[in-house]
């Protein structure tokens, strides 16, 4: 028989796509468990991150029919990131190895038996990587792809075209439980547990019901947040901005140029970006010198 497998979704206001991944999930268990694959005890955990449509009732139903369903319900929104290491840190405890996916079943499941693989071959951590985006908006697409790109040049390092769809063993989720901070950027700090990893490629589809939680405005402030709490390369270029003004300023000065009244405008509003991003960094750190807790699970129905 195989190890215990945890499956977990985050979920914000998806009343319309649960009923189907609940049974398309399903589906994969029982192949999994017939296969030998997985052991019975197996589940499939959804985390209800603060929904305020009927997504805790459909998850509390799914629990009483099936058993293979648990729930968690979050106290109130936390976002999709806190969401998902509340559904991680929860079964640490139960799962022998867990796998994180979307609720709109985005990310083919079909990788979740190359995944278990991986897993068995003695990865620790299996990241499914998008093989294309064809199925994205062009805009999607490309601020996407845009955003890994600039991650990466800003220095924070994360592994290209993966979301959050991936394999985490035991001592994986054990790793990751150390990690305390609270600016939560699981994409980046994943890297950071180390073990040995590697990636499986998938399709990515699209969602088959309601509508993207990630909106625009969303998505820039994840980037942002994905950049400032990884890397600090944000403070070392304004710094290399200071120094090129610094040297034009003194060229001009020996070129006799005299732009007193323009130059006043141009420094003060450097100062202002300047004041700006160390202010974010502040901000940071009053936030995690707080220490508050990252969630609070307000019930957890699970049958073991
Ligand atoms: N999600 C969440 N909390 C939020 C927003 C989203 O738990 O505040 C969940 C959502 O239910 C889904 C996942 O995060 O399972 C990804 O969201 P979505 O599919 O809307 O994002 P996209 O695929 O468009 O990036
Ligand atoms: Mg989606």
């Amino acid at each position: 028989m195989g190890d215990i497998l945890y499956i977990v979704v985050p979920c914000y206001k998806e009343e319309e796509v649960l009923p189907e991944t609940a049974k398309r999930l399903k589906e994969k268990m029982d192949n999994l468990i017939s296969e030998g694959k997985i052991a019975e005890n197996s589940r499939i955990v959804f985390v209800n991150d603060g929904s305020t449509d009927s997504t805790w009732e459909i998850i509390k139903e799914l629990h009483i029919n099936d058993k293979v369903f648990s729930g968690i319900n979050l106290s109130r929104n936390r976002g999709h990131q806190n969401a998902l290491l509340a559904g991680l840190m929860t079964v640490i405890e139960y799962a022998d190895v867990s796998i994180s996916m979307d609720a709109d079943l985005q990310d083919d499941i079909g990788a979740v038996d190359r995944m278990l693989d991986k897993y068995y071959e003695g990865f620790d951590i299996v990241y499914g990587v998008r093989s294309r985006r064809d199925t994205d908006t062009f805009f999607k697409k490309f601020s996407a792809e845009g955003f890994y790109k600039l991650m990466e040049l800003l220095g924070a390092k994360i592994v290209f075209n993966h979301a959050d769809y991936r394999l985490m063993s035991k001592r994986a989720l054990q790793g990751l439980g150390e990690f305390r901070e609270v600016n939560l950027f699981l994409r980046g700090i994943i890297p950071m547990i180390g073990y040995k990893s590697t990636t499986v490629e998938y399709e990515r589809g699209e969602r088959f019901a309601g509508e993207s939680k990630y909106p625009l405005k969303k998505m820039i402030t994840f980037a942002f947040e994905g950049i400032t709490s990884l890397s600090i390369a944000p403070i070392r270029f304004i710094g290399t901005i200071g120094a090129i003004l610094m040297l034009i300023g003194i060229i001009m000065l020996i070129a006799g140029v005299g732009l007193i009244l323009s130059s006043v405008w141009f420094i003060g509003g450097i100062q202002l970006i300047a004041i700006r991003v160390i202010g974010e960094y502040l901000g940071k750190i009053y936030l995690e010198t707080k220490a508050r807790p990252r969630f609070i699970v307000d019930e957890f129905i699970n049958e073991n």
